[in-house]
């Protein structure tokens, strides 16, 4: 074709997660791949309620325009939330509604990245983010990472070397898509790294509410003194995906420029959803469906755990995650799960190779999987799928 498209999607693909995902449809397939929510657990019966309530109350101003900000009293509720749950000290006026914490992501390079300007983030990192970041043309420096998330001593010897940091992007609540955690040691001293050298910092936090055990740890936005933190959140993963609804919490001269990029964008995020959203919490209670929630993937995580312990080779190492919906396995060196991955479709199992979570690649033999999206019995079964599997690659 004689069109001549813009140099900055020289580096893009589509998602390999997405195109996975097609292959993952059959209803025979097992599948460890997405990052869904288990849709049994969405409210159906009572967003009926909700959107007869609010088309009949307030059904003119549901279908009309409304601010870039987004809807008042969702914003309310949400500074609200952040201020509960985790310990932040927000107001309605720090916040920003998103189409979904996705788009704060796109806005987040968009506002902050010139060709060739570097970001850093963990190794491995949420390649949705990653891809949505490429568009901008930067240069990624995958900070290594531990069972505790991020090493902030590599992180210190990076910024002390690196010229052109604009950014880091992480995810310090179990971590898509390694699902771990960082203590509150590391979250101190990644503050006392960032305060000297005053660079933002997006804090993506999907997950941080889905906790299953273990203690409760504070946000970095809510550790913030000098406002360097942008937090993401998002009602995906605590309600569902499909109203598209996230948003962007941040010192009033950083949101002013997300906000610019939200009228380009889409002009605000869809009135009807976040009235929807909004009347939800006013009619139910949304911390006990997050409970609801939260006890369904505890058990779903348990029983993940446990069939790896006695199904997968010594030699196969995977993260115990104290919640969110992601374990991540690293496979005996010389296995490519690409490769595998291919054995295992034929077996009707799916998960996503780790490949595409590092930025610059080369890393072959790790992968996610996803345990909130099926249950229990399916899950054992496809652990011992995906071991049989395992143990042939072992064997060759
Ligand atoms: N960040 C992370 C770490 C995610 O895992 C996801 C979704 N899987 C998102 C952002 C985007 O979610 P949404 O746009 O639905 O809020």
């Amino acid at each position: 074709m004689a069109v001549k498209f813009a140099k900055r999607l020289d580096n893009l693909e589509g998602s390999a997660i997405r195109e996975l995902l097609k292959l993952t449809q059959r209803p025979e397939v097992i599948s460890f791949a997405g990052g869904m929510p288990a849709p049994e657990l969405f409210p159906v019966e009572e967003m009926k309620k909700v959107s007869v309530a609010v088309l009949e109350e307030q059904g003119q101003v549901a279908l009309q325009y409304t601010t870039t900000e987004g809807y008042a009293p969702l914003r309310e509720k949400i500074a609200d939330r952040m201020n509960t749950k985790l310990k932040t000290n927000v107001k309605a006026d720090d916040i920003l509604i998103t189409s979904g914490s996705q788009q704060g992501l796109d806005f987040a390079g968009k506002v902050f990245i010139d060709e060739g300007d570097v970001i850093l983030c963990e190794s491995p990192s949420y390649m949705g983010a990653l891809n949505a970041m490429k568009a901008y043309q930067p240069k990624f420096i995958e900070i290594p990472t531990d069972n505790d998330g991020m090493i902030m001593e590599e992180l210190e010897k990076v910024l002390a070397t690196t010229d052109r940091v604009k950014m880091i992007y992480v995810i310090p609540d179990f971590q898509n898509p390694s699902g771990r955690t960082w203590p509150m040691e590391r979250r101190l001293k990644f503050m006392e790294i960032i305060n000297k050298y005053e660079i933002p910092v997006i804090e993506d936090n999907p997950y941080g509410e889905l906790r299953f055990d273990g203690e409760f740890l504070p946000s970095l936005k809510s550790l913030d003194t000098k406002g360097l933190v942008i937090f993401l959140g998002t009602f995906s993963k605590i309600f569902c995906p499909g109203y598209r609804l996230g948003w962007t919490c941040a010192a009033p001269e950083i949101l002013n420029k997300f906000n610019i990029c939200k009228q380009g964008a889409d002009l605000q995020a869809s009135t009807i959803s976040q009235m929807e959203v909004n009347k939800f919490m006013d009619m139910f209670d949304l911390d006990a469906h997050v409970e609801k929630i939260k006890a369904c993937y505890r058990k779903r995580r348990d029983v993940m755990m446990k069939a790896m312990e006695e199904e997968f080779p010594d030699s196969v190492e995977f993260t115990h995650p104290q919640g969110g919906l992601f374990t991540w396995v690293i496979l005996p060196e010389g296995i490519n799960a690409g490769e595998m991955a291919k054995k295992c479709l034929e077996k009707d199992v799916a998960y996503v190779p780790g490949e595409s979570f590092y930025p610059n690649g080369g890393v072959y033999n790790t992968c996610r999987l996803n345990y909130s999206n099926m249950p229990e019995d399916k899950i054992v079964e496809g652990i011992k799928r995906m071991a049989e599997v395992i143990k042939e690659e072992l064997a060759e």
